[in-house]
């Protein structure tokens, strides 16, 4: 099986940590250092009660930079593979305002449009996006990219590319394609310039609704897929790779609720979700022939990610956590849910 010999068990499932520093406020506030990388890809946690060690393929701790993160993390192979045709889907896991979305994209929403991120605080999806291309072009532009932008929100899912009002479009199943939203948009793209655009209209777009809708972009889940397809003749026919972002919603366990004391339908999604998706990794990264039934169905998002998680999927997960003594209780479930993914 030529899957088995490109792809080692390592490089299926790799779950790597991600510590941001602390930001001004935790300083000011006092807060202290609760983790420490022990390097070897271990970090420990000790705070009164809580005495931890948990491994990872890679940690990147507080002086990491984006590139070392992109180069230590996998990312680089991840978008080779996708090219030869595999399915790579990156995640990034952690509470709201643990870094998901600075390690994906770098800080390029949080500040004014005219002033575009320095090129060293690009994240993991313009650095693969440049590689990507880089590849496309040393083999003579025989790849085909395309990409789409969606989010899901509440069990509803929208297209971030489509310009119109947001609407939610039905996510169907047929035989010969599985799971598929109907009348998503697919946007061929040639140029860094291009993707970047769709990557920052799309992320506007999921912004804009974060002011309307209270906080609602650390209550959705965004999906950007690119589509690779070979054009080569001499390569064999429909051969196409994907490789997929998703910037989870915050895991942070939802306390808040409704009149009647029931906690609220948002919450029990987001908890549902992300459970449902431990629950599918988990379940993938066994060997093959001790596989059960995998639940893709349990929720919108892992029925979307059912082909890339599935088959032939290569899966990397960026457990993304606060160094805070504040965060402890939020950090310790985010580790034990990479290590049990793991
Ligand atoms: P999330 O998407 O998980 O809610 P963000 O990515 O928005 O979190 O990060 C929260 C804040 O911390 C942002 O202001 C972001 O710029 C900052 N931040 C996150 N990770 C880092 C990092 N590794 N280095 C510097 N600043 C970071
Ligand atoms: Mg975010």
């Amino acid at each position: 099986e030529q899957e088995g010999a490109v792809v080692g068990r390592e490089t299926r499932l790799r779950v790597v940590l991600r510590v941001r520093p602390l930001t001004c406020t935790e300083t000011r506030r006092g807060d202290r250092r609760v983790v420490h990388s022990l390097g070897d890809g271990t970090i420990h946690v000790s705070a009164a009660r809580h005495d931890a060690t948990f491994g990872f393929s890679a940690v990147f701790d507080a002086g990491a930079s984006q590139e070392a993160v992109f180069e230590g993390s996998g990312m680089r192979q991840l978008v080779e593979l996708a090219i030869d045709g595999f399915s790579c889907t990156v995640f990034a896991f952690g509470q709201t305002g643990s870094g998901k979305t600075y390690t994906l994209m770098g800080p390029l929403l949080a500040q004014s449009e005219t002033q575009p991120a320095s090129p060293a605080l690009l994240g993991l999806m313009q650095r693969s996006f440049a590689c990507l291309l880089e590849q496309s072009r040393s083999r003579g532009s025989d790849l085909a990219l395309s990409a789409s932008y969606l989010e899901i929100y509440n069990e509803q899912v929208r297209d971030l590319l489509s310009p119109g009002p947001p609407c939610a479009l039905p996510l169907r199943w047929s035989k010969t394609h599985g799971f598929y939203v109907e009348n998503q948009l697919s946007v061929d793209f040639e140029s860094l310039e291009a993707i970047a655009n769709l990557l920052l209209q799309g992320s506007q777009r999921r912004q804009t609704s974060a002011h309307a809708l209270n906080r609602h972009s650390s209550r959705s889940h965004a999906l950007l897929t690119i589509n690779v397809r070979s054009r080569a003749p001499s390569t064999c026919p429909g051969k196409q790779g994907t490789l997929c972002f998703v910037d989870l919603a915050g895991s942070e366990r939802v306390k808040e609720t409704g009149s009647s004391g029931e906690l609220s339908v948002e919450a029990n999604n987001i908890n549902r979700s992300l459970l449902a998706l431990g629950h599918c990794i988990s379940l993938l990264a066994k060997p093959r022939g001790k596989r059960t039934h995998i639940p893709y169905r349990d929720s919108k998002l892992t029925r979307l990610l059912a082909r890339s998680l599935g088959g032939s999927g290569i899966t990397l997960m960026v457990a993304c956590i606060s160094p805070s003594s504040h965060c402890l209780s939020e950090t310790l479930s985010t580790l034990h849910y990479a290590s049990r993914a793991r």
